[in-house]
């Protein structure tokens, strides 16, 4: 069973459902990631910061998938930001992930108190051009960071990956993304676990539907036009959590779900990290 995709506002084509590695150790990441692939996850998503981009590499070489046929994002560290430190970030990611080129290259964080993206948002317009990145965008951008850019770039980010589940569902960032072909990818899509999957509103949609938690919480992302990146390194998790195309949830659950959106943020808040 072959993963959707959505069709970024360049036309290329990206999987709805990814694996995400934050988290994984370097070498483990070489075993979690095989799995992934084996179990038909198509996209990837890992960072400088995480530490494991030579581990993703390995794993991709050994799969023996076509390059064309696997969806890899990586992101640019904060002490990365500026123009030809980027350029050189980019190098070095690659170098790591032994590849001519990521699909998606990603600003981790605005930073907007060292106030260097738009110099950040150059080198990847450069990267773009030169297709070392299939396509670009950012990461914990909030609406003002966005508003910069436009003002600044005649080039739109591809995606913006923000943190979002069920308790914070970021209502203003995806209605902007919407006006601006933005794809909303989520971050922490199950809330890390603990805790949200535990919730009972959860467990009794997922018992009406014969699924998991987990499963039900992804379907909710993917019914909102959200890509998902679930991180699991349990191989039983890592494929439940790419069965999620099978089944739709209704009213009643969405209206259930909604009643958990409190507003709570599990990482840093964008405009004060960095
Ligand atoms: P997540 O929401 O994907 O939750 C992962 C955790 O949930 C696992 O460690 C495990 O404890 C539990 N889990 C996973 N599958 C489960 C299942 N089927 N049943 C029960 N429990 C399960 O959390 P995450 O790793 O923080 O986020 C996913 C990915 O998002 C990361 O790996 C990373 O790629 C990305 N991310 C990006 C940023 C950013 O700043 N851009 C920040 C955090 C995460």
């Amino acid at each position: 069973s072959k993963v959707p995709t959505i069709t970024l506002n360049n036309g290329v084509e990206m999987p709805r459902l990814g694996f995400g590695v934050w988290q994984v150790p370097d070498r483990e990441a070489r075993r979690a990631v095989s799995t992934a692939l084996e179990a038909g996850y198509r996209s990837i998503d890992t960072a400088s910061a995480y530490g494991n981009e030579k581990g993703t590499g390995k794993a991709l070489a050994a799969s023996g998938l076509a390059r064309e046929d696997v969806f890899v994002t990586t992101k640019l560290w904060n002490d990365d930001q500026g123009h030809d430190s980027a350029l050189r970030a980019l190098d070095t990611s690659l170098a790591k992930l032994r590849l001519e080129y990521v699909d998606l290259y990603l600003i981790h964080w605005p930073q907007p108190r060292r106030d260097a993206y738009t110099q950040t948002w150059r080198a990847f317009e450069r990267i773009a051009a030169e297709g070392r990145a299939r396509a670009v965008g950012v990461s914990n951008f909030q609406p003002a960071h966005l508003r910069r850019l436009f003002e600044t770039s005649g080039l739109v980010p591809a995606v913006n990956q923000i943190e979002l589940h069920p308790r914070l569902v970021q209502a203003e960032l995806r209605a902007l993304h919407a006006e601006h072909g933005i794809a909303t990818e989520a971050w922490s899509p199950l809330g890390q676990g603990k805790g949200l999957l535990d919730s009972p509103v959860i467990g009794k949609i997922a018992a009406r539907h014969g699924r998991t938690p987990a499963q039900v919480v992804l379907r909710w992302h993917l019914g909102l036009g959200n890509v998902v990146i679930p991180k699991s390194v349990t191989p039983a998790r890592i494929r439940e959590n790419a069965d999620v195309f099978g089944f739709e949830l209704d009213g009643q659950d969405l209206a259930e779900l909604a009643g958990l959106a409190d507003g709570a943020r599990l990482g840093p808040d964008p405009d004060a990290f960095g």
